[in-house]
């Protein structure tokens, strides 16, 4: 089986860009694959993060991913900063990855402008995320759009790592979803859906939203004065071609099938209100299931327990075999 490797940040609620681009495609697949999906905490820090609120997140970010239909017997689902093989591969790696490299990342350049003062971190985020990928040997690492970029970066520095000390690492690929694989804000259709902006009224739908919430916002999605519904890469149509992004989606239906649904629609408020109604339909079973998980705090972590065992014994192999392959000696 091809092993696929990817990751979430406990940095907020989740919404439905990280369902559509990332977490629906790893539960559709997750029989075919061997699946590693980590709660990247460590990634969470390089912006400022409340305690509590971390703490909190991360365990509300393991019961949405179970929710969501993750099986924990086909998936291991483990939190980043129990196997501390990931900080110890991060910094193996920052050492052979120029900083030129870093400091071109488009993410962190937009994350940085909103930061008063930006850390270390934030620069060298994506050799941490070079090191959860590599340590597991993953072919594949299915994201959204928006990380490309940083998938690129990772295979970038598995193949100068193999050149220097000897083939070490799968050289991973990226896997994104051709529709979905950005999700546009819907208070602004030319920004992507972020978690850490979904606080801003109007801007995305959480997965826990209840389902009046999730029709105001669909209600009060920017779109343009036009009345054509059909998919489009028109800048001025992005707010309707994101929506019927979604529609196609979550509904699983092809684009022609898409445009011929509404092609008798009285204008935005007919696509708005079916949009609206197969999303509720989508997420009111994950937020029921999520809300029996959250329950039981205990059984929870007692299944990322288990997930980083297994996660480690993959991990931590690997790591000794990045110091070996370095030059350093390993503990006897
Ligand atoms: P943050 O704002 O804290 O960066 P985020 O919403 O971007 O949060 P991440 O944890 O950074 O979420 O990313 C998790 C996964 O969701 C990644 O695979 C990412 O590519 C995907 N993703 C995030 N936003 C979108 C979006 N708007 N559309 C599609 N996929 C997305
Ligand atoms: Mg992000």
């Amino acid at each position: 089986k091809r092993r696929v490797f990817s990751g979430i940040q406990p940095s907020g609620d989740v919404q439905l860009g990280n369902y559509i681009g990332a977490i629906k495609g790893w539960v559709d697949r997750q029989e075919e694959k061997e699946n590693y999906f980590c709660i990247v905490d460590l990634h969470a820090l390089t912006v400022p993060q409340e305690p509590d609120e971390l703490r909190h997140q991360t365990r509300s970010l393991a019961a949405m991913l179970f929710a969501a239909g993750l099986d924990p017997e086909k998936c291991t689902i483990f939190v980043q900063s129990h196997v501390t093989a990931h900080a110890e591969a991060c910094w193996l790696l920052n050492c052979v990855t120029p900083i030129g490299w870093l400091e071109r990342m488009t993410q962190f350049k937009a994350k940085a402008e909103n930061q008063e003062s930006v850390s270390t971190g934030l620069l060298d985020y994506p050799v941490l995320m070079a090191g959860d990928i590599l340590l597991y040997d993953a072919h594949e690492v299915p994201v959204g759009e928006d990380q490309r970029q940083h998938v690129e970066l990772a295979r970038d520095i598995a193949q100068r790592f193999n050149h220097i000390y000897g083939d070490t690492f799968v050289v991973p690929v990226g896997v994104i979803p051709e529709i979905g694989g950005r999700v546009m804000g819907l208070n602004d259709p030319t920004m992507k859906m972020s978690k850490s902006y979904a606080h801003i009224r109007g801007h995305a739908i959480r997965m826990l939203d209840d389902p009046k919430e999730i029709e105001r916002t669909i209600k009060r999605a920017v779109t343009d004065t036009g009345n054509e519904i059909r998919f489009s890469d028109e800048p001025e149509r992005a707010g309707v071609n994101n929506l019927l992004g979604i529609y196609k989606v979550i509904t699983g239906m092809d684009e022609a099938a898409v445009e011929a649904e509404f092609a008798n629609a009285r204008g935005y408020g007919d696509l708005k209100s079916r949009v609206a109604e197969v999303v509720v339909e989508a997420l009111t079973p994950i937020r029921e299931r999520y809300e029996a998980l959250m329950q039981d705090v205990d059984a929870l972590d007692r299944l990322l327990e288990r997930g980083a065992e297994r996660a480690q014994s993959v991990a931590g192999p690997k790591l000794d075999e990045i110091k070996q392959s370095m030059g350093l000696i390993l503990r006897s």
